[in-house]
């Protein structure tokens, strides 16, 4: 790993590792951390085809890596707060558990029910971050962003397709999110964050090495008894239960006992025992239901 410096203070890192919430996969041949969002436009302009690296929650890359330009937002973390208006302006690379936690602080409701995911801002932004208690959509004002011609773009929340763990915006490179939050007793928004910990720690394997959900919970196009009716979302995690999934494992990989929807790995995993149990679980459930998952988290993978 030599860190170069290129014609400009970017710093680029030749063959770096990168660092995931699965502890699997491979590195970047070459992985840029820009500090400003003029660094980011000059990392466009070295490859358009860069790749956006967040936290690193929801990505599994592949063994090999990728050869495309990595561009780490880790450096991009600086949080504004205009506590009377209830605004904060994060750049994209701030981290999404500190924000929440600053928030209820200064007794700013709306974020305190994401507490438990791990994300950056960005990565919070592209995913529509969410779940039981409200998702990251709920408080968006307007997005900043870098496209691939290195243009500026501002999208206001009524211009973006947030969605299911959708926002429509994974063209861009996302430099800053602008949030409206609402005043509220610090001591109910911890309360309400307290208790999404709680829910969390009971539901989810939260010390295992993993990504959170892998698969989006699907919409029944036939109703399954007892599980839902036609047009229903219904849970991912109680289907793959159902085809006898729970406790399945290739390699390292391994479906968690506490939330089937969770693939855990452990020491000496590889990105490749990630991806055949992906496999083996959607196979089980289209077998066993007639259902098709799609997987919530992001593959990167070398172009064959
Ligand atoms: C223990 C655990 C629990 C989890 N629980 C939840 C949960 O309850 N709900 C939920 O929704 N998710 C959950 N997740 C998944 C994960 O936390 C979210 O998907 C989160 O939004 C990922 O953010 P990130 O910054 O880590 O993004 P990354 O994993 O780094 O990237 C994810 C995608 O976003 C893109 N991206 C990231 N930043 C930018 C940017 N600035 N501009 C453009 N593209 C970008 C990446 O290229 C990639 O395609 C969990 C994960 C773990 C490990």
């Amino acid at each position: 790993m030599s860190p170069v410096a290129s014609e400009t203070s970017l710093t680029i890192i030749e063959h770096a590792p990168i660092a995931t919430w699965f502890g699997v996969g491979g590195g970047a041949r070459r992985l840029a951390t820009p500090g400003t969002v003029e660094q980011v436009r000059e990392c466009v302009e070295l490859d358009p085809s860069l790749r956006v690296l967040g936290d690193g929650a929801n990505l599994l890359i592949d063994d090999q890596g990728v050869p495309e330009l990595v561009l780490d937002t880790g450096q991009l973390n600086a949080v504004r707060w205009d506590e009377r208006a209830g605004a904060v302006c994060a750049q994209a690379g701030a981290s999404l558990p500190a924000l929440i936690i600053e928030a209820v602080r200064r007794g700013l409701g709306g974020v305190e029910g994401l507490a438990g995911i791990p994300a950056s801002v960005g990565g919070a932004a592209i995913m529509n971050a969410g779940g039981a208690f409200g998702e990251f959509a709920d408080t968006v004002s307007c997005v900043h962003a870098i496209d691939r011609d290195g243009r500026d773009v501002v999208l206001g929340r009524g211009e973006i397709d947030f969605g299911y763990r959708h926002s429509g915006l994974n063209h861009l490179i996302v430099t800053s999110v602008e949030l409206r939050l609402t005043p509220e007793d610090p001591l109910v928004l911890r309360e309400r964050l307290k208790e999404t910990m709680a829910y969390k720690k009971r539901t989810q394997p939260m010390a295992a090495d993993s990504a959170g959900c892998v698969f989006k919970n699907p919409t029944l196009h036939q109703p399954i008894e007892s599980v839902g009716d036609t047009g229903q979302r219904v849970s991912a995690g109680l289907l793959i239960d159902r085809a006898g999934c729970r406790g399945l494992h290739v390699g390292g990989a391994e479906v968690s006992h506490r939330h089937a929807n969770f693939i855990i790995t452990h020491e000496h995993a590889r990105a490749r025992d990630v991806i055949e149990l992906m496999d083996m679980v959607a196979r089980r459930v289209l077998d066993a239901f007639g259902v098709t998952l799609t997987p919530e988290v992001v593959l990167w993978r070398r172009q064959r």
